[in-house]
Order: structure tokens, then C-alpha cells, then sequence
């Protein structure tokens, strides 16, 4: 049994590709501004920087509502996420904090980065009556422990109902899958995206969707830095630190990373600054609006 988890890391960028015609720019409509300024009106365009929460929420009221329908989006071919090309900084030192980031190593979308203002993550429950339920009691625990870490972040709300969640936790061991150098390899943590056109109550948004799979067969503390890893990818961190000290190492250290470093969470802020269409109302539905008052309730 290795001790911690060996090829988590590597394995952590599986991507789905979709195929098709274009098209988006014209569904998608304008790009969100930096507060669409829907909700309560949180702070009008300061994000990112404030508070230890990274963006004001208030435009995704529906976000936690179940999909009512969810369809891959119409990308062009080729891998969903690619290299970004990120302008070196004019002034470096005003760009970077002190200790330093690693926002050159993520991948972006054809969408832009792929992150929300709100997330909503399903974990999978535990199912006490099996005879394995010990094993699964220190999974969800372990993963529960790691997703209290983003949430110190990040607006996070946990749902029971996986068709409400973005994220979705499962308590499986990935499928082995090529390397670098196109051998099998085992992996006890993966993150699966896919982009997808959804509607939540009566608003169709385009989402990331992720599906995290982290083996319940380590140690307790193993399990929570494998969540913790790829709870970042899920966030939108889809790439890999080079430092072992970091959650987002590409190759981790012999003890297991259970904290986000300063590192993970200034590219988490930088990430989190940058635009995108996501989360970004697809079309205003024409609802019964103006004139009439909506029946029931
Ligand atoms: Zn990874």
C-alpha cells in the first residue's frame, strides 16, 4: 500500500472532450459584467480582493435549484481546457503576492475560466446498513474535512440532491488510466469536467459540471488531501502547482497537504478575479413578468 496518494496528481486532469459546431458566442450573449447586480446588491463591482470570501454572490439565487435539463454545450473540437495565455503582468510585484502563485499553470475554456460565483456540492452519502459502513463514514468524513477548507473561500453550499450540485462527490476509485507515457496508471483521486447548458429554475446558464471521484481505500488523512486536490480542479483550479507545500502539487510530498498553502489561495484569488461567462443567464426566459402575477404561493 503506498502511503500516500501516488498518482493523484497526474491523474487529476481528465477531460472530456465534446465535438460539434460552434455557435456559443451567439447563445451565450453578452459577457457578464463584473456584478450583474440581480440580488441584493452585495458590494457593487469590488470582488476578489475583500473579505476571505472571494466573490459577492447575489446573481445565482437559483443555482442550488435541480436541473431541469442539462445538455452538453456546442464547444468546438478539441480538449476542453487549454493552456491560457496570461499576459505577463505590467508591474509583477503589484500581480503577485509576495509568496508567489501559480496561475500560469492553469488551463481555461473556451468559455473563459470555469468557475462560478456560487457552487453547490453533493457528497456522497453514507450508507450506514452495509457491513462497509465504517469505511465510508471515514471517507465522507475525510472529504467533508477537506471541503470545509474551500468553503472558507469560496461560496459553498453542501445539497442533498445531486441534480442540484455542480460538484458531485463520489466515494469510487478511479479507472486506471493512460499516463504520459501511455502505461495504465491507478489513481486514488480524479476530477471529471464536463460544460454543460442547464436550467435551474426556468434560467438556463452554461456550468461547469464535475465529477470527483476519490477512492476510499487510503488512510483517513490521504483520502482528505486527495478531496482537498481535487476539490481545487473542481473549483477551477485545472492545474498543478510545482511545489510540494501546495494542495495543487503536481507530485506530492511524503506527508499529506491538508491546508490550502498561500499559494492555492492566491491563485484561487486570482483565478476568481478574472472574467467569465459562467454562471451568466443564457437567455432571459420571457417570464410572466410585467403585467401578471404568478399563480400559486
Ligand atoms: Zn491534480
Amino acid at each position: 500500500m503506498p502511503p500516500s496518494r501516488p498518482a493523484a496528481a497526474t491523474a487529476g486532469l481528465t477531460v472530456l472532450v465534446v465535438g460539434l459546431a460552434l455557435q456559443l458566442a451567439a447563445n451565450l450573449g453578452p459577457n457578464r459584467g463584473p456584478n450583474t447586480g440581480t440580488g441584493g446588491g452585495t458590494g457593487g463591482g469590488a470582488r476578489a480582493d475583500a473579505g476571505t470570501h472571494l466573490p459577492a454572490t447575489g446573481a445565482d439565487s437559483g443555482s442550488c435549484s435541480p436541473a431541469s435539463a442539462s445538455r452538453p454545450l456546442p464547444l468546438p473540437a478539441g480538449p476542453l481546457l487549454q493552456p491560457a495565455s496570461i499576459p505577463a503582468a505590467v508591474n509583477p510585484a503589484a500581480a503577485a503576492p509576495a509568496n508567489g502563485d501559480y496561475r500560469q499553470q492553469l488551463s481555461t475554456t473556451a468559455l473563459g475560466w470555469p468557475r462560478l460565483e456560487r457552487w453547490c456540492v453533493w457528497l456522497e452519502p453514507v450508507n450506514a446498513s452495509e457491513p462497509a459502513a465504517l469505511w465510508e463514514q471515514r471517507w465522507w468524513q475525510a472529504s467533508q474535512l477537506a471541503l470545509q477548507r474551500w468553503q472558507r473561500l469560496l461560496p459553498i453550499e453542501r445539497v442533498d440532491d445531486p441534480a442540484a450540485a455542480q460538484i458531485r462527490l463520489l466515494r469510487r476509485r478511479p479507472p486506471r488510466q493512460p499516463g504520459p507515457d501511455g502505461r495504465l496508471r491507478a489513481s486514488h483521486g480524479r476530477a471529471n469536467l464536463q460544460l454543460l447548458e442547464v436550467t435551474r429554475a426556468g434560467q438556463s446558464r452554461v456550468e461547469p459540471s464535475v465529477e470527483v471521484l476519490i477512492s476510499p481505500g487510503q488512510r483517513p488523512q490521504a483520502i482528505e488531501a486527495t478531496a482537498l486536490h481535487e476539490l481545487g480542479h473542481a473549483f477551477g483550479l485545472w492545474g498543478h502547482s510545482d511545489r510540494a507545500e501546495d494542495a495543487m502539487a503536481a507530485v506530492p510530498g511524503a506527508a499529506p497537504v491538508l491546508e490550502l498553502s498561500p499559494r492555492d489561495r492566491a491563485t484561487l484569488r486570482w483565478l476568481y478575479g478574472q472574467p467569465t461567462r459562467f454562471g451568466a443567464p443564457l437567455q432571459a426566459e420571457p417570464v410572466r413578468a410585467a403585467g401578471k402575477q404568478p399563480a400559486g404561493s
